[in-house]
């Protein structure tokens, strides 16, 4: 049985006092939740006020991005050491966004996960196909293309550990969700996608995220599917209640 994950990226937004306040409120209502994991990621310059608030709580800390080297000559990254120095744990990696302005690549994903592996953080590695991608009937070879390269040369344990967020970018930030049967149908060909790389066994115990528009009308629904094991959240995560009604959304499902 994978235990639910619900994840929220809080993108470029919130100032220090304002993400303090955000996982202040969000601390109080979600403390009494221990059937799912509960991770905040703030802008990089808010992680040190926000572990200051979630410390020894059940909300865990997350950021948006790493680099993969350890220090030196690379102005405005931030890598594995310094984020461990905050008492982060998990980071998100390959993000939409970070893949459309940003330029990252599959290749360059592949080196942050190994980066945070190497530090003992819990990569949440993003795929996701576009709306193009989906209308021209590619979306599965594009999920294919983004495993495969994305997660190559890591081992069954350190597949594991990492956390995978299904992400259809039309559903970003849109308004429009996935169906859960979409949902589904893709967190199922991903979980094939690592049995043949790895196995069945090793398979079944890979947390697979679903992001896109989630908010609480539609929890409950997603994490019923048998391949949905958690949520990436953006927009919602930026309101305590609305969040926390996710988290507990999430207490209700039965598989
Ligand atoms: C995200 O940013 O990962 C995301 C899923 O955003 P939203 O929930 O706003 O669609």
């Amino acid at each position: 049985m994978r235990k639910l994950i619900i994840a929220g990226n809080w993108k470029l937004n919130k100032t220090s006092a304002e993400a303090a306040n955000l996982a202040t409120e969000l601390k109080r209502e979600v403390s009494d939740v221990m059937d799912v994991d509960v991770v905040i990621c703030p802008v990089f310059t808010a992680l040190s006020v926000v572990q200051d608030v979630v410390m020894e709580s059940n909300v865990k800390l997350g950021a948006q991005n790493i680099y993969w080297e350890d220090a030196g000559a690379f102005t405005g990254e931030v890598s594995g050491p310094l984020l461990k120095d905050l008492g982060v744990e998990y980071v998100i990696i390959g993000h939409s966004e970070r893949r459309q302005f940003f330029g990252e690549t599959n290749a360059t994903v592949n080196k942050r996960i190994r980066a945070a592996l190497n530090h003992n953080l819990t990569p949440i590695v993003c795929v996701g196909e576009l709306l193009e991608e989906r209308e021209a009937g590619k979306a599965f070879d594009v999920i294919q293309t983004q495993c495969t390269e994305s997660l190559a040369g890591f081992s069954s344990e350190e597949v594991q550990k990492m956390i995978i967020a299904y992400e259809p970018v039309w559903a970003i930030g849109t308004g429009k969700t996935a169906s859960p049967e979409q949902a589904q149908e893709v967190h199922k060909f991903i979980r094939d996608q690592i049995m043949k790389l790895h196995s069945e066994d090793m398979a079944q115990t890979v947390r697979i995220q679903y992001g896109g528009s989630v908010k609480p009308e539609n929890t409950a629904e997603l994490m019923s599917q048998p391949d949905i094991d958690g949520a990436l959240v953006g927009g919602a995560s930026l309101k305590s209640e609305a969040f926390a009604a996710i988290i507990k959304n999430c207490c209700t499902v039965n598989k």
